[in-house]
């Protein structure tokens, strides 16, 4: 197929290499110059506006920050809705809120174009090896069209419901490994407090209750684990923000359903202030480095 991809950043490279190796032809644009050449690397052709990309493809596959990109990069002069020929098929698999989603749906609806959500999980690794998690939100019909290009970069591809259920998926998901990503963090620097080492006791976590995805893969202490972020200084992996940014939809998704939520917003403003000390790009297992003992080593 005939893939117009926009948005080639950290996630983004390694899903068009995935089209690209499985057969599909990928023409990319990306507002950041060393993004898009990444994307020529790959074997990407590049061109020069959202809307240049959208032009000639049988599908539209966008990877953003978040929601206003998504806004600009769909609506705004130059975006996919001014290149796009009616008919044709746009997947969002940046997370952003699921309002966010319908508008650009109800906006594209307008051109007779045709719109889906497809958020992942998974991270780097994952989209590196071609098994993420996909979850999708849209009319049948177009998910079913859409699967084949969703499952050159996923192993679980999962139809949620409506336009904005798999982004609402996504921020239920990204609740719970933001807040298990911090309380990991915190256990580890407990533990090192007390003089156990950080290999014992993953041993110990990963037969118990406390075995999660932020540990296990994720591991904030560096040396625990491979695939680590940890083990590279922290270079993203999900950075800081972005996963600050997804703490604060879940948190906007209860506050309009009025659910009472505490650990989320906690989890958030922590990140929020590692940000702010500086690790706002680095991976959100820094958060770690973040919860530095105090220097102050007298008993209390
Ligand atoms: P990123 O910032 O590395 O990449 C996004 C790219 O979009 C950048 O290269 C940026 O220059 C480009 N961009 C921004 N505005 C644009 C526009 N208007 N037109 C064209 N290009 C534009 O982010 P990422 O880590 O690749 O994440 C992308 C999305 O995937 C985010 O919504 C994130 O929450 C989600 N996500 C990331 C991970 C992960 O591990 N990194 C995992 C799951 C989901």
């Amino acid at each position: 197929m005939h893939i117009g991809f926009i948005g080639t950043g950290t996630m983004g490279q390694p899903m068009v290499n995935n089209l690209i190796k499985k057969g599909h032809a990928v023409v990319a644009y990306d507002v950041v110059p060393a993004a898009l050449d990444a994307a020529v690397k790959l074997g990407a052709v590049k061109v020069g506006s959202s809307a240049e990309a959208a032009k000639s493809a049988e599908i539209v596959v966008t990877m953003l920050p978040s929601a206003s990109h998504v806004l600009s990069a769909y609506l705004a002069p130059g975006g996919v809705l001014e290149g796009i020929a009616p008919g044709r098929l746009c997947v969002d698999m940046s997370t952003v809120d699921p309002a966010t989603s319908r508008r650009v749906a109800e906006v594209a609806k307008g051109r007779r174009v045709r719109f889906i959500d497809a958020p992942v999980s998974g991270g780097v690794p994952r989209a590196t090896d071609g098994t993420l998690t996909i979850m999708v939100g849209g009319d049948a019909g177009d998910v079913e069209e859409a699967r084949p290009v969703l499952g050159a970069m996923g192993a679980n591809i999962v139809h949620v419901g409506p336009v904005g259920a798999g982004e609402v998926a996504k921020l239920c998901n990204n609740l719970i490994a933001g807040v298990a990503a911090v309380a990991v963090s915190e256990a580890f620097r407990i533990a090192e407090g007390f003089g156990v080492d950080p290999k014992v006791l993953t041993e110990v976590i990963s037969t118990s209750s406390g075995a999660t995805w932020a540990m296990s893969a994720n591991h904030p202490v560096p040396g625990m684990v491979p695939t680590a972020a940890s083990n590279r200084d922290y270079a993203p992996g999900f950075m800081t923000d972005l996963m600050a940014k997804d703490l604060g939809l879940a948190v906007e998704a209860a506050r309009q359903l009025r659910v009472p939520v505490f650990v989320a917003p906690a989890a958030q403003q922590l990140l929020r202030l590692a940000s702010s000390s500086g690790l706002g790009r680095k991976d959100f297992s820094s958060v770690y480095t973040f919860l530095k003992p105090s220097s102050d080593q007298a008993p209390v």
